[in-house]
Order: structure tokens, then C-alpha cells, then sequence
């Protein structure tokens, strides 16, 4: 990563060096109080994705925010909160290599560890990796709710795996994981609902014969920044698992909400390099500063589209009220903010146009 941030605390946020990955901090807290307020009183926990933003600050002020613990879905983003005190993580995700689960063991050390399976080969893997070592390691079984990628469906396989990983010292059977990620981004709430509808109808499935089979699920953990309010209201899960809703993206901006509507916090300060080719402007960030697999970023508060995009660059239709010259600055808010925050080392946080925190993106990369 690089050591040397983009900005200084108390320059003016128009000095910030480009491309940078820039948090409006008053719309950032804005949004954890607004996540907070929607689930004080539903007796629900609130375990943010840390897979989101990958940093250590981040997860703190989400702490302060009434989260319990975070979700990674990777032993190094694990590693990395556990390192900076966060006292509980879950890793929403299966861990099959040996020397990555000797490493999750080695955490539940310093903090309450939980991890997810979905097959006999994790759980002889995890067995194997606490043996011996005297510390507890929380584990839910993953179901699958519509998302179609990790998780079993509900049923006696899911039920004897439960059974066996609460009969192996070590491993504590904590309940289900049960996360419909193709739900979030559907675009209307009426198919959220039915998406959410059907998760919930598997989660009661999978809970009656856990239940049948004096296996209690303590927690059933899932949701999203696009559906956690259905999750929620539907009574079948203990946990929400939202990541993004920290600081948006411009695909999140494109679902129809009812519920809450959180603000983009999160924005790409980028500076116009050539205006060369008339009715154009070029700016200093491309693909390697901006993720595109959920559409390219969208200018922000100008006027103006984006007409090309390549890895260093990014080609902007010059705005009919004005005319953009080399050193202007542009921002932009992000497609998605997951991939974009990993192309990052930093993020400036800027409060009142002074930047106030740089917060190193502790965890980015591929995650081993
Ligand atoms: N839980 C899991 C397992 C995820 O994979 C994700 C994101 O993809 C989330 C929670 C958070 O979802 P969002 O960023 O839509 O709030
Ligand atoms: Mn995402």
C-alpha cells in the first residue's frame, strides 16, 4: 500500500492530490445513525460488511454506531479488524485451505470468531484447525436463500451437518447464514419483497428442522443495504449484514427505496489533464481508480456524461455552461463501492471542505 496519503489534515479539500477516494464525513455518520435508527427497538443485531471499505476506522465509528461485530469474508480483512480491537467477526463466507483456517483459529484467541460452511469438508477442515488449541469458534451453516453461490438447501443434509459440528469440541453451532444478495439490487421494492418473501419462507424451512432436531439456531444472519428493512420485518432472522449502505454507490441510487435512504458519502475526486480534443475533458482517473462492473461512476453535481472510459483515463463530454480546463476538478460517485474502495490505499475524510481523517484501507486487496 502506498504510505504516503493523498492529503494533509486541514487542507482545503479542492488541495487533495487526484485520484482520491473522498468521504463526506457528515453524510458517512449520517448514514450509520440513519442504519442505527432503523433497527434500534427491532431487538435486531446490526454486524455491518466490512468487505465494504476494509478499514479499521471505518469499522470503529460502525461500533460506535451500535454494530455488535463486523462481517469479512476474508481470514486477511478478519485479521486486519481483529488487529485493530474489534472484539467480533463473522466471515460470511467457506474457508477450505488449512494453513487460512489455522489462521482464523489462531484469532477466536483475541476475539469471538464465526465463520460459515455448507459441506462435511468444512467442518473437518475447521475441526482439524482447533483441535488442541482450547478456544471456541462459532459456526453457521450457510443456506442457500435464492443467491444460488454458497449455501445448502434446507434439509436433512443441512440438519446432520448442524448436529455434527455441535458434537465436535471446538466448534460451537451458532446457526445459519442466509444472504440474498441478487435481492438487493432489484430495482423495485415490490420484487424485493417477494425475493426477501421467499428467503425468510427458507429460513423457516431450515430453522423448523433444526428445531425438530433439538438444534438451536441462536442466530440466522443475512441482509443488505437493499433489502435489510424486509429481512428485518420479516421475523425470521436475528442479524443484518448491510455493507454498503455506509457510503453508497450510483448503482445502489439506481433501487426504487421506501424505507431509509442513505446519502452518497462517497465520492472519487479526480482532476481534469487535457481538454486537447475539442468538447472534451480528460480526467487523471480510470478503471484503475473507478470499478465499472456495475456501470461507470456518475458525475457528480456538474453536467456533464462520461463518453469513454480506459485504465488511466476518463473521457468527459464538456459541459454546455462551461468549459472545463486542465486542473479543474471533477468528482465522481462510484458504480460500486466495494471494487472501487479495493483499487484505493486511502480514504480522505473531509468535513466542511477541510479534510479532517485519512483512514488507511488496511485490508484492500484480493484477501487471502
Ligand atoms: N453479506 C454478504 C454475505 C455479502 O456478500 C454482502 C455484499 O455483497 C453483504 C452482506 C452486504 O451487502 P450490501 O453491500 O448490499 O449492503
Ligand atoms: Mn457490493
Amino acid at each position: 500500500m502506498s504510505p504516503r496519503p493523498p492529503a494533509q489534515i486541514g487542507m482545503p479539500a479542492g488541495d487533495i492530490e487526484t485520484p482520491a477516494l473522498v468521504v463526506d464525513l457528515d453524510l458517512f455518520d449520517a448514514n450509520l445513525a440513519t442504519l442505527r435508527d432503523a433497527v434500534r427497538g427491532s431487538g435486531l443485531r446490526l454486524r455491518p460488511h466490512g468487505k465494504a471499505h476494509k478499514c479499521p476506522d471505518i469499522a470503529r465509528h460502525q461500533m460506535a454506531a451500535g454494530a455488535i461485530g463486523l462481517c469479512c469474508q476474508k481470514v486477511s480483512e478478519a485479521e486486519v479488524f481483529v488487529a485493530a480491537g474489534i472484539p467480533d467477526i463473522l466471515v460470511t463466507n467457506e474457508i477450505v485451505d488449512p494453513r487460512k483456517l489455522a489462521r482464523l483459529v489462531a484469532l477466536a484467541e483475541r476475539a469471538r470468531i464465526g465463520v460459515c460452511v455448507d459441506g462435511m469438508a468444512h467442518v473437518e477442515g475447521l475441526k482439524a484447525a482447533v483441535a488442541g488449541k482450547g478456544v471456541t469458534v462459532d459456526v453457521l451453516v450457510e443456506i442457500d436463500v435464492g443467491q444460488g453461490r454458497c449455501g445448502m438447501p434446507p434439509g436433512p443434509e443441512m440438519t446432520r451437518l448442524a448436529a455434527v459440528i455441535a458434537d465436535t469440541p471446538g466448534l460451537v453451532f451458532a446457526g445459519l447464514q442466509a444472504y440474498h444478495g441478487g435481492a438487493q439490487h432489484l430495482r423495485q421494492p415490490e420484487e424485493r419483497r417477494a425475493a426477501i418473501a421467499d428467503a425468510a419462507a427458507a429460513v423457516r424451512r431450515a430453522t423448523a428442522l433444526l428445531d425438530q432436531a433439538g438444534l438451536a439456531c441462536r442466530t440466522v444472519t443475512g441482509a443488505g443495504t437493499g433489502s435489510f428493512g424486509l429481512e428485518m420485518a420479516s421475523g425470521a432472522y436475528t442479524e443484518l449484514q448491510c455493507g454498503s449502505y455506509a457510503l453508497m454507490d450510483a448503482d445502489y441510487a439506481r433501487n426504487r427505496f421506501e424505507g431509509p435512504v442513505f446519502a452518497h458519502a462517497l465520492l472519487v475526486h479526480a482532476t481534469v489533464i487535457s481538454t486537447a480534443v475539442a468538447g472534451q475533458a480528460v480526467l487523471d482517473a480510470g478503471y484503475k481508480a473507478l470499478a465499472v462492473d456495475s456501470g461507470r461512476p456518475v458525475p457528480f453535481e456538474i453536467d456533464t456524461d462520461i463518453i469513454g472510459m480506459s485504465d488511466e483515463h476518463t473521457l468527459l463530454r464538456q459541459p454546455k455552461d462551461r468549459a472545463l480546463v486542465p486542473g479543474d476538478r471533477v468528482r465522481l460517485i462510484p458504480g460500486h463501492v466495494d471494487p472501487t474502495v479495493n483499487l484505493h490505499d486511502w480514504f480522505v475524510g473531509v468535513r466542511s471542505g477541510v479534510v479532517e481523517a485519512l483512514w488507511p484501507i488496511a485490508a484492500r486487496g484480493p484477501g487471502l
